[in-house]
């Protein structure tokens, strides 16, 4: 094994803090050993925090509509390929009840940033899901909103809300949107959530264009300083008809090194394998929990709008039905050694 390598994971993992020249050196220096180091690191630190609980989160993607025109998003408002859809209220909601009859604690409303569904929609929904099942937590993850809108959705019951910020870098956040979008009011946003009294999920793709790994280390700042409960990661993977449709992949490989540092950075925080790095791997989801990672999204949409909401080529898990997805979700994770918590897992630092 590489010997300066080890000595930077130990330093990470003691001091809690990484250089730029660390971050280069750890995510660039090849070997299965190193990298081993670095995934077992990860792994002993989330399970003196988590044990082997895995926490699952029930994704309802109740709106693919979206006016927002992100060039590496398959749901962008340009996207006339798209077919769109709209979920019913009483869909949505039924969507809930499925995934509380499959044992889950928590559902993530996620969408485009549709203007049908307007505060008031949300907030009724909201309230409606809290209504009929009370120990669940409701997140939102439907964009870019103002302090007012984020403070009646909190007030409603929803006490997560996920907003990757997609980069901390302005210029770079300018390459992958149109000018009607600013890196400064996505990060105000965040800041905003938090403030509310959110638990707040932030992230990156993994390998956009034009991203370096100078971007990446300001990401991490960033992240230092806003302190997140959650952090979502994932590769960026092509869309076919995006502005970014003959571009490269981003690395699986640096995504896992990336999910293993961060839970070295932050012992604690809500560390997903998201459903593209299970797209990019058939075996991603568990590689990203084997480095640190702690947390499942499976889809909990209807089957028949599963196969819309695509926001990248090739997603997994479009053709089949929630509980399907849920027996063999719990089996890829009881195979790895883990189990599925029965909590709601929220943050540690969270006293509800
Ligand atoms: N409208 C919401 C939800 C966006 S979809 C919002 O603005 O937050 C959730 C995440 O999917 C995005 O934040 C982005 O990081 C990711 N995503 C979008 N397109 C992707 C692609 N082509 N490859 C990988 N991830 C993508």
């Amino acid at each position: 094994m590489d010997k300066e390598f080890k000595l930077i994971i130990d330093d990470v993992n003691g001091t809690k803090q990484i250089s730029k020249d660390q971050l280069k050196y750890v995510l660039e220096c090849e070997g299965e050993d190193n990298e081993e180091y670095l995934f077992e690191a990860a792994r002993a630190v989330a399970e003196q925090i988590y044990r082997r609980d895995i926490y699952l989160r029930g994704l309802v993607e109740f709106t693919n509509y979206c006016k927002n025109d992100c060039y590496y998003c398959g749901i962008r408002h340009g996207n006339v390929n798209a077919k769109r859809y709209r979920l019913t209220e009483e869909e949505i909601l039924g969507c809930c009840d499925m995934g509380e009859t499959l044992g889950f604690k928590t559902f993530v409303l996620q969408g485009g940033e549709d203007p049908y569904f307007t505060d008031d929609r949300i907030c009724q929904i909201v309230q409606k899901i809290k209504e009929r099942h009370p120990s669940c937590a409701v997140t939102l993850s439907i964009g870019e909103k103002s302090y007012e809108s984020y403070k009646r959705f909190y007030d409603a019951g929803a006490t997560r809300y996920l907003l990757r910020h997609e980069t901390a870098d302005n210029e770079h956040y300018s390459l992958l949107h149109p000018a009607a979008m600013s890196g400064e009011n996505r990060k105000r946003c965040l800041y905003n959530l938090k403030e509310i009294g959110f638990q707040v999920g932030c992230g990156i793709m993994v390998g956009t264009p034009y991203q370096t790994i100078d971007h990446i280390y300001e990401d991490i700042v960033f992240m230092q300083e806003l302190k997140p409960q959650m952090i979502g990661i994932g590769p960026f993977i092509a869309h076919k008809d995006t502005p970014f449709c003959d571009e490269p992949n981003g690395s699986v490989n640096w995504t896992l090194r990336l999910l293993s540092v961060l839970r070295l950075l932050f012992p604690k925080v809500l560390l997903p394998a998201t459903t593209a790095l299970g797209t990019a791997d058939v075996m991603g989801r568990e590689k990203g929990i084997l480095a640190g990672a702690n947390v499942l999204m499976p889809n909990l949409s209807p089957v028949n709008v599963r196969g819309k909401y695509l926001l990248y080529d090739g997603k997994i898990c479009t053709g089949e039905e929630a509980a399907e997805c849920n027996v063999c979700l719990r089996n890829r994770i009881e195979r790895i050694g883990y189990h599925v918590a029965d909590s709601r897992g929220d943050h540690p630092d969270f006293v509800k």
